[in-house]
């Protein structure tokens, strides 16, 4: 990965420039050559503005690809904005605020719409012989451009200045007919040229002198680090997130993600691949060849790679690739870096029934996680810790019993904040550890709590439960466990 070293933005033309900064340094990008205040700000609610309407209405994809950017930085070190790398494995959004202030509202929603694309392109059109194809990198500008003015419902790319500004795919398309026009090959008209991804990249193999404009984005040429492992990371988590919103009933979701298939699955082996690890199938009505798909498998191994990283990497080990966990197969994950451990506590909810192969797949994931200090509490009315490996692990007490209080039933989440927040003792322990985060398994039945730290709290509610922590407030990650197939 090269660092500060020559990038370009998007719609910039002419020679790349050494970057004035490390763009995967925050503090540097932030203290460089500030821009006005007044600009800045305006630019500031210019993005969010952009960024709340993808989630409402445009794209479900790029509000969860920017909702993985926990750094949105406004900095004069890019000339427009760029989504980069910063070395830890998560991304920054740098945007230029005069560059946003100058495009106003729906050329921003065009550019980041525009750069999340990108990203999505990177990840599912990855081979490097590809990527080194100048012909493949004007294809990709024409088919961003495209989706992003079909999607954004435009008929012009955004003005800047008064001129507009990018890769106009009728333009490119114009160029592609006469060359081929010229030397006696039938064209294919502009619907069918646009169709895939894949496709405007073979036609515009076929001119003779397919037109290659100098590099127009940072993210398919040289420059902005974003080495491939994060952009998978990334992407893959937004695509299954937008997945999930998608079967949940996000009809937005659901035709963002079958438009996006469609273009990119054909042609790409790397992306009709992806696609089907992912399991989008099921968007078709396709059943996955793996057999059962457990969405919150797949839900719970991404929501604790991001809540157990922090300033460093959490990563699935390469080879076995970034979507191991759609395949299927047990997931694992793996720390880069001397960190301290992170702490993970995990309640079991013995009122209720607990499906053994539910507690069973838990107890061999969180095995499998690197770097991870587990505690493991099990609770009705009470908390009572254990060790996995103890009969307990099953949430069965062992044949002499925990001592603890039998009778009264119920069950208690404030049992279990009020032992993981220090305020109580078990056995005459307090929890002297912080968690990273709390996941607790349980069918939902007991009076809901707000912990002191919602945002570390993640619930998995069992079949026939209740899954009120979704839209209680605030409202804290939770997922149903399924037995089935769905
Ligand atoms: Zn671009």
């Amino acid at each position: 990965m090269r660092r500060g070293g020559r990038h370009m933005a998007y719609g910039e033309r002419g020679r790349p420039r050494p970057s004035v900064v490390d763009l995967a340094d925050r503090r540097a990008l932030e203290a460089y050559r500030p821009a006005d205040q007044g600009v800045v700000a305006e630019a500031r609610r210019l993005k969010e503005a952009a960024l709340l309407d993808f989630g409402l209405t445009e794209s479900v994809v790029a509000s969860w690809l920017y909702s993985k950017c926990p750094h949105q930085i406004p900095t004069t070190a890019v000339d427009t904005a760029a989504v980069v790398a910063s070395g830890d494995g998560t991304c920054l959004l740098l945007y230029n605020p005069d560059f946003f202030v100058g495009l106003g509202l729906d050329g921003v929603k065009f550019v980041l719409f525009h750069e999340a694309r990108h990203l999505v392109h990177r990840h599912l059109l990855a081979d490097p012989e590809l990527r080194e194809d100048p012909v493949f990198t004007l294809a990709a500008e024409v088919a961003v451009n495209h989706v992003a003015l079909a999607r954004l419902g435009r008929t012009e790319l955004p003005l800047l200045d008064g001129r507009p500004t990018g890769v106009d795919p009728r333009a490119v398309h114009d160029a592609y007919r006469e060359d081929l026009t010229a030397h006696g090959l039938e064209p294919l008209a502009y619907e069918e040229f646009i169709e895939t991804d894949m496709r405007i990249y073979g036609e515009l193999k076929r001119m003779c002198d397919p037109p290659v404009p100098p590099p127009l984005c940072p993210h398919l040429v040289t420059g902005v680090p974003a080495d491939q492992e994060t952009v998978d990371a990334m992407t893959s988590s937004a695509l299954l997130n937008a997945l999930l919103a998608a079967r949940r009933g996000h009809a937005g979701a659901e035709r963002e993600l079958l438009d996006l298939m469609r273009r990119t699955e054909e042609g790409s082996a790397r992306a009709a691949k992806l696609w089907g690890k992912l399991g989008a199938g099921v968007l078709r009505g396709a059943t996955a060849r793996t057999g059962t798909v457990d969405w919150w498998q797949r839900w719970l191994v991404d929501v604790l790679g991001s809540r157990l990283r922090d300033g460093e990497r959490l990563v699935y080990p390469k080879k076995r690739g970034a979507l191991l966990a759609a395949l299927g197969q047990d997931p694992m994950l793996a720390r880069r870096g001397p960190v301290r451990d992170k702490v993970l506590v995990i309640a079991y909810d013995t009122s209720g029934s607990m499906p053994d192969r539910v507690i069973d797949w838990l107890t061999r994931l969180v095995g499998r996680i690197d770097g991870v200090q587990a505690h493991w509490l099990s609770f009705d009315t009470v908390v009572m810790p254990f060790r996995p490996g103890e009969r307990s692990e099953m949430g069965v007490p062992p044949d002499e019993g925990w001592g603890r209080v039998y009778g009264g039933g119920g069950t208690s989440f404030q049992a279990v904040a009020d032992y993981v927040e220090g305020r109580t003792e078990v056995a005459g322990r307090r929890c002297d550890v912080a968690p990273d985060a709390v996941v607790v398994l349980t069918d939902g039945y007991a009076p809901p709590i707000t912990p002191a730290e919602p945002e570390k709290w993640i619930w998995l509610i069992t079949e026939g439960g209740k899954d009120w922590p979704e839209t209680h407030t605030p409202a804290m990650d939770c997922h149903r466990v399924t037995t089935g197939s769905r």
